[in-house]
């Protein structure tokens, strides 16, 4: 404390000549002015004391603390019972949390691998312009009955504007079998995904009269392909697959005719494909694949997040 021992003693008694206060200015005269250098010498000396004495103090607490081992590895924390115990468990939490991470993130990956895959199907497919080859006409001929011969007004005014009625009673055709050689007239019409522009007709001539509501049946098989076929994609990879429902699919063709474009119950009561969805509605068949367990909307990474987050 060398410091110290050269400060200006400072008898407390007597009242300084220059006021209560350092910060008055000194008047501007030349007798005034040794009152001002004194007091300025007594400034600096206080400010080096004030300064100095931490800095000696501080290094002599850093020696003692150096010198007492402060700064060696710290011995461990001794913790109660329960102190333990939370640890432990907030341990547990963590890795239960980190496990469902990397279960919710390989999910997400499956489902958008998923995705992306009934796209690029869904796209090849319905980029598909495929012909099929005549080769037995049908016994009904080459017109449909009524005021529209080829369906060209029907399929245009459902969008099926690259779409074309195939008459062919061959057997590629997988509605129709022929009568056997009875009596008896039947019609029939396919809907085949490798011709995806194409619907198969044929009918006897004397089942002409069914054969217009066989051909709006198999229309609405082109638009289920149309609208639906992704979710065909997505219900297989969860599982559902087309065997499994193809009477529900049969059924939302025909009640498609009915309820959407002035079918009746009637026309499809004694075919294969009989409507038999009550109360039909435009989407009942993504519904019912969804019901089955078929997920047919696009992953959204948020919702496969463990724990709810917030974000800007
Ligand atoms: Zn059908």
């Amino acid at each position: 404390m060398d410091e110290a021992s050269e400060v200006e003693p400072i008898d407390p008694d007597v009242p300084s000549a220059e006021g209560p206060t350092d910060a008055v200015e000194p008047p501007h005269d030349q007798a005034a002015e040794p009152v001002a250098a004194r007091r300025t010498g007594r400034r600096a000396l206080v400010i080096a004391l004030a300064v100095g004495v931490p800095l000696v103090l501080t290094g002599a607490v850093f020696a003692v603390l150096a010198a007492a081992g402060t700064f060696d590895e710290p011995e461990p924390p001794q913790l109660t019972a329960s102190q333990a115990e939370r640890i432990d468990a907030e341990f547990a939490e963590r890795e239960d949390l980190l496990a469902e991470l990397d279960y919710q993130r390989t999910e997400y990956e499956l489902d958008l691998s998923d995705w992306t895959q009934s796209e690029e199907w869904t796209e090849e497919y319905l980029a598909d312009t495929a012909q099929p080859t005549p080769s037995v006409p049908n016994p009904g001929g080459t017109a449909l009955p009524g005021a529209d011969p080829t369906g060209r007004a029907f399929l245009d005014a459902i969008g099926a504007t690259d779409v074309t009625v195939f008459f062919e009673a061959g057997p590629d055709n997988c509605g129709y079998y022929g009568n056997g050689g009875t009596e008896l007239g039947y019609a029939g019409g396919c809907f085949r995904p490798e011709y995806p522009n194409s619907l198969y007709m044929a009918w006897d001539p004397q089942a002409e009269s069914v054969a217009w509501s066989i051909f709006v049946h198999e229309a609405m098989h082109w638009y289920q392909d149309e609208h639906y076929i992704q979710a065909t994609y997505l219900a297989d990879f969860a599982g559902v697959d087309f065997e499994s429902y193809s009477s529900v699919w049969e059924a939302d063709a025909s009640c498609r005719a009915v309820y959407s474009y002035g079918m009746t119950l009637e026309d499809y009561v004694d075919t294969t494909s009989p409507c038999t969805i009550a109360g039909w509605y435009e989407g009942y068949i993504t519904d019912y694949l969804v019901s089955r367990g078929a997920n047919l909307t696009e992953p959204d990474p948020a919702a496969y997040e463990p724990v709810e987050t917030s974000r800007p």
